[in-house]
């Protein structure tokens, strides 16, 4: 498995399709390795810091302990959840955390498009301030890890180990597609990781503050509240560039 070429212009199809994973990380461990097998340095791992998140970057620590992490830094997110990245720089010093700003800032972007466009178009702020940004961040890399589970929502269900990524034309990694909501709890607990305190104020899903709601279960259902979203556009194939 480790010698096939997988890349965006040849893409055989998922390499551990077929692949049984019976250990405790579900096959994370095992995709990890093979992905910095395959691309080496030029794997690149864009982090929310959310459940998901912490536990792969635990996970990829085991294994690349210097690896690329990338965090989209919209200017809107919690206090929180910078105060946890300061936290996971310092449980893994060697990992190289880039915190990636969009070219305009808040107060730029509301000059040029108004006030909130997160209220009246969130598509395009999302846009600005996550997927042009994630855009740039990845170019030159040939794959990004992602921390997406199948059952986290029906849009995610199909997601292979290894996808090919018509987004980004990159190839997508995604060790913990099998995971769980309580293998990540579980894990988190029993390695005693850091996490966002917000998840413990029934947040589940913690990403801009503008966008972010309380909710009750365990989906991203506090996403976007009030609009027909439940997705940035990271993870989708569309084209939101107006
Ligand atoms: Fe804008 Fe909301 Fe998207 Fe953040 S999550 S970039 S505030 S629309």
């Amino acid at each position: 498995m480790e010698n096939d070429i997988v890349t965006y212009d040849h893409f055989p199809g998922d390499p551990f399709a077929n692949h049984q994973p019976d250990d405790e990380t579900k096959g994370a461990l095992d995709v990890i390795q093979w992905a910095y097998g395959q691309y080496g340095s030029d794997v690149v791992y864009a982090c929310s810091f959310g459940a998901e998140g912490i536990v792969l970057i635990d996970l990829i620590s085991k294994v690349k302990p210097d690896a690329e992490v990338v965090f989209l830094d919209t200017g809107l997110h919690f206090q929180e959840t910078y105060e946890l990245i300061e936290k996971v720089k310092n449980r893994y010093p060697e990992l190289r955390i880039h915190m990636k700003k969009p070219e305009l800032t808040v107060e730029e972007q509301a000059e040029e498009h108004g006030s909130a466009l997160w209220k009246r178009q969130p598509d395009q702020c999302c846009y600005i301030r996550k997927i042009k940004p994630l855009e740039d961040a990845l170019s030159g890399a040939a794959a990004w890890f992602s921390g997406l589970r199948r059952e986290q929502s029906p849009s995610r269900s199909k997601t292979d180990f290894v996808n090919k990524d018509e987004r980004f034309k990159l190839i997508k990694v995604c060790p913990l597609i099998h995971w769980t909501w309580e293998d990540v709890w579980q894990y988190i607990r029993l390695n005693r990781l850091d996490y966002n305190e917000l998840h413990d104020q029934n947040y589940p899903s913690v990403g801009c503050i503008p966008c972010t709601s309380p909710s009750t279960d365990e989906s991203r259902s506090g996403r976007w509240k009030g609009f027909n979203k439940t997705e940035c556009g990271l993870h989708t194939a569309g084209n939101n560039n107006s």
